[in-house]
């Protein structure tokens, strides 16, 4: 590539990355995005030849998003964008479960994880012997999965939900007692939702939490209100019940998007993964967010430089897989969802 090429996707990465602060506080320079000029421009001229989508969830590194995706969103945004995909390689940037999410949804497709494998203290929470232990203790109770969970464990359910699908479906389901895994904030913060609405339904929790959502606290909250009494608070429903309720909006990824970029406020303090404040700050440059982003870990193991070498040599890298089995059981999970969503 020439240096006015490499000076061009330079600019070009400046222009998407330079109001987005990087972890370490500094902003995306010109110097910086001229070093990531070479693997991003490389990337992006192999996925045409080898006819590639790249997928990415928010939380991932800015550069990933901004630099090479073909796709951005949450869970059930890319879900669907990869059950649609017409190339032959899906490179899907997030953590395990979401990969093989995609590999479920679109079986005939080369699906790769760029760190192999990223795990989710969510879908790591619950095992397939303890769903079944649970279907026998409550066999007329309706089995509900959070997409944060293992393919097995999405065979044993009867139908799959998103953070942005969650309320509706559970709402709508037929059965008056739910089993909802493996977030049992979550299922907290159903349990209120439908007591809200004058709903009647058994919910039993199962799982765990997430690793990055679970660290907030009503404190939190206070010490922002101290500070900021004129910020907007918007957090995740993965969150803590009394960190959602003292909260002045709580919802999906996508939904905290929209509410920011649809708000008149100036200043927010968004109780989430700290990659989506970056996609925050890139869509809405006169708002200001305030630093109270966390780090998924496990999203962050997603680099350029693995993406890269997918994409020069695909079979030095393992294909995420799953087995015919259960990935006919758990695609029904999934197939359910998608009839169910209201979009
Ligand atoms: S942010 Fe939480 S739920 Fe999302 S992948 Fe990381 S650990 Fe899992």
């Amino acid at each position: 590539m020439t240096d006015n090429l490499l000076e061009q996707e330079a600019q070009r990465l400046y222009k998407s990355l330079g109001q987005i602060t990087r972890p370490d506080g500094q902003k995306y320079s010109l110097a910086y995005c001229k070093k990531l000029a070479p693997l991003t421009s490389q990337i992006n001229e192999l996925k045409k030849q080898k006819n590639a989508l790249i997928l990415t969830h928010y939380y991932c590194a800015p550069e990933i998003i901004f630099g090479v995706s073909d796709e951005i969103g949450d869970s059930y945004g890319l879900s669907k964008k990869a059950a649609q995909a017409s190339q032959d390689i899906l490179i899907f940037c997030g953590v395990s479960f979401m990969a093989q999410t995609a590999k479920l949804v679109n079986p005939s497709k080369k699906v790769f994880l760029p760190p192999t494998y990223a795990g989710c203290s969510l879908a790591q929470s619950i095992t397939p012997k303890e769903v079944e232990d649970l279907r026998k203790k409550y066999p007329l109770a309706q089995f509900i999965c959070y997409i944060n969970s293992t393919a097995e464990v999405k065979a044993l359910c009867d139908i799959c939900v998103t953070s942005a699908n969650v309320f509706d479906i559970v709402a709508a389901s037929p059965s008056k007692q739910i089993v909802f895994l493996p977030d049992i904030f979550m299922a907290q913060n159903i349990e209120a939702f439908l007591k809200a609405k004058g709903i009647d339904k058994e919910i039993i929790a199962a799982g765990g939490t997430c690793c990055v959502h679970d660290k907030y606290t009503l404190k939190d909250i206070e010490v922002i209100k101290q500070k900021y009494p004129q910020a907007k608070i918007i957090c995740h429903p993965e969150c803590r019940k009394e960190v959602c309720q003292a909260s002045d909006f709580c919802g999906s990824t996508s939904a905290m998007l929209k509410y920011v970029n649809e708000s008149s406020a100036a200043i927010f303090a968004v109780l989430s993964e700290r990659g989506i404040i970056a996609v925050l700050e890139q869509q809405n440059p006169t708002k200001t967010f305030l630093p109270t982003g966390r780090t998924c870990a496990q999203m962050k193991l997603n680099k350029l430089e693995d993406i890269l070498e997918i994409l020069k040599d695909d079979t030095s890298v393992p294909e995420v897989k799953v087995d015919d089995i259960i990935a006919q059981q758990a695609l029904k999970s999934i197939n359910a969802m998608f009839k169910g969503a209201k979009k």
